[in-house]
């Protein structure tokens, strides 16, 4: 009988593939011992050979997916393709990278799967056949051992250097397999994204509009994100309000986010929580707005003003115009 496999994603980053593929596979090879087959997914360009990149990591096969629309297609397209892949080979696992495409790519898969994805990881093991998946938890004050007994695949995804990657020795095969692509419209994400200036995440940024819960109407963020423009900055958000479909990881600001640290931020409704504090603290000059005078951003800010968020935007908006 064939051994169960278990998958690593790999990641494309430009032409190359991204360091964490390779951190994985070694992982995946030491986690898989004589009971797990490894098994990487690599979806490229018909032109592309990132495989050459792979082989020196020793895992037991490289699955290649071959289509010209990889390389630009979205996560969603990405996620759409690798559910297809699931549902034909049925892996035991599937470990991810813990970056910004990861991050994405691998909640998608989940959903679709109606599985369990513990992401962020710092560590796994295998237990028989079960992944227990270690990550920090509660604000990083404790380490959690998470598993997925009812559901196959497990998912995981794990933090860039958090494994060192090792060339092996071993002969991979390198097989093809083929997926339906379904394109999806790309033209809602696009335009209702408030990116304001070319800053790819709020990391980027050297001046940041930033929302949280007290900030978070519509009307609220339309004004911020024109105020955003005038400073030539962008926005960034505290962790609830990237419920919101227009904002993503890329925009939020914090321990699960993005650390900043612009010349400016402006923190509108912003409660100051320690984990969204971690991000933004150092930032050179801290404003804070909010209708509570006892919020903790203020205890970080070098301006403070109690009141409402949405009539401060709006004053100061005019001052420019
Ligand atoms: C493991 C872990 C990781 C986390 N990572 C992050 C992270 O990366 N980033 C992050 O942001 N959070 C993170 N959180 C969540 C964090 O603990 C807080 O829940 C979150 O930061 C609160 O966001 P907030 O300040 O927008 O909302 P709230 O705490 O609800 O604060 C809203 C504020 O708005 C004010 N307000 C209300 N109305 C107005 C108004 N009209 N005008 C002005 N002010 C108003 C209120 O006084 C209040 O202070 C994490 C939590 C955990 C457990």
């Amino acid at each position: 009988m064939s051994k169960p496999e278990l998958w690593v994603i790999a990641e494309r980053r430009l032409d190359h593939v991204e360091p964490t593929t390779q951190q994985l596979i070694t992982k995946a090879k030491s986690l898989a011992g004589d009971q797990f087959k490894v098994v990487t997914i690599l979806l490229e360009a018909t032109t592309d050979h990132l495989e050459n990149e792979l082989t020196a990591y020793g895992p037991d096969e490289i699955r290649i997916v071959r289509d010209d629309r990889f390389p630009t297609a979205t996560d969603a397209e990405h996620a759409d393709a690798l559910k297809q892949l699931v549902d034909a080979y049925q892996p035991n696992s599937i470990l991810f990278g813990a970056t910004i495409t990861g991050r994405s790519i691998a909640p998608r898969l989940q959903a679709k799967l109606q599985t369990g994805l513990t992401a962020d990881c710092l560590d796994l093991r295998f237990d028989d056949d079960t992944l227990v998946a270690t990550k920090p938890s509660y604000g990083d004050n404790i380490m959690c051992e998470i598993i997925c007994p009812d559901h196959r695949p497990q998912m995981a995804s794990v933090r860039p250097n958090t494994f060192v990657a090792t060339p092996a020795t071993g002969d991979a095969t390198i097989t093809t397999a083929t997926v339906t692509f379904h394109p999806v419209d790309r033209l809602k994400v696009t335009t209702a994204r408030p990116v304001v200036n070319t800053a790819t995440t709020v990391g980027d940024a050297n001046r940041v509009v930033a929302l949280g819960r007290g900030a978070a109407s519509a009307t609220t963020i339309d004004t911020a994100t024109k105020l955003a423009e005038k400073l030539g900055g962008r926005i960034g958000v505290s962790r609830p309000l990237t419920d919101q479909d227009r904002f993503t990881h890329d925009d939020q600001i914090g321990q699960s986010g993005n650390t900043i640290h612009p010349e400016l931020i402006i923190n509108f409704g912003i409660s100051g929580a320690v984990q969204y504090l971690v991000g933004m603290q150092d930032s050179q000059t801290i404003v804070a707005i909010n209708s509570d005078s006892h919020a903790p951003i203020f205890d970080v800010a070098d301006y403070g003003y109690v009141g409402d968020a949405q009539a401060f935007i709006a004053a100061l908006l005019a001052q420019f115009n």
